[in-house]
């Protein structure tokens, strides 16, 4: 039998959404499903670890690598870099392992043009209030910030149309079940398996 190849699973979710957790959690309960780790030029919140969260690299490193197209995709998101280093994920998706990114609206749409096999699924929050008060506890952010990432938030819930599936956050471990089911589903899928 022909070797299958690995399924791409991409998540995106407006900040404060529970995404972080909920793509930890995921990774830690499925097996061979591997979370890439995205390049970027923003700098580590308290407690990120470099090559655990991100790779954190400084701007003109980042803008070197995208010349030498190293990124699957890439973005700018609040005036930071982010991209999904190539390489590595092209070969775990060749030798059979499903892969997870994280990843923001605009990269997950610049991965359905490059027309790979991928499963797009959308967190939502329960409410624009609910994450509201998520950015506020999170204390990462000023007053001025959270405006900026809610109204980001806002047009991101429009693109969720593009997705797959929609999750809603309400219960983290019922978000995760669901995750999981789609996972699941997926890897099941006549054709794939
Ligand atoms: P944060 O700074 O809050 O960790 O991430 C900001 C946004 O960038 C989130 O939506 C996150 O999913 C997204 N992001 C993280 N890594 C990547 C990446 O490699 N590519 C793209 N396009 N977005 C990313």
């Amino acid at each position: 039998m022909m070797k299958k190849r690995g399924i791409l699973f991409i998540i995106s979710a407006p900040s404060g959404s529970g995404k972080t957790t909920l793509c930890a959690r995921l990774v830690e309960s499925v097996d061979s499903l591997y979370r890439s780790i995205s390049m970027t030029t923003r700098a580590p919140r308290p407690g990120e670890k470099d090559g655990m969260d991100y790779i954190f690299i400084e701007k003109p490193e980042f803008i070197k690598r995208q010349k030498k197209n190293e990124f699957l995709e890439w973005a700018k998101f609040f005036g930071e870099y982010y991209g999904t280093p190539k390489k590595h994920i092209l070969h775990m998706l060749k030798r059979g392992s499903d892969v997870l990114l994280s990843i923001d609206v605009q990269g997950a749409m610049k991965i359905k043009r490059l027309k790979l096999d991928a499963v797009y699924m959308f967190i939502l929050p329960p409410s624009i209030a609910m994450l509201k008060e998520r950015l506020i506890n999170r204390s990462t952010d000023s007053k001025e910030a959270i405006c900026e990432r809610l109204n980001i938030a806002k047009k991101e819930i429009l693109c969720s149309q593009k997705y797959d599936y929609v999750i809603i956050n309400n219960r983290l471990e019922s978000a995760l079940d669901n995750l999981r089911a789609i996972i699941i589903a997926e890897r099941c899928k006549t054709g794939r398996s």
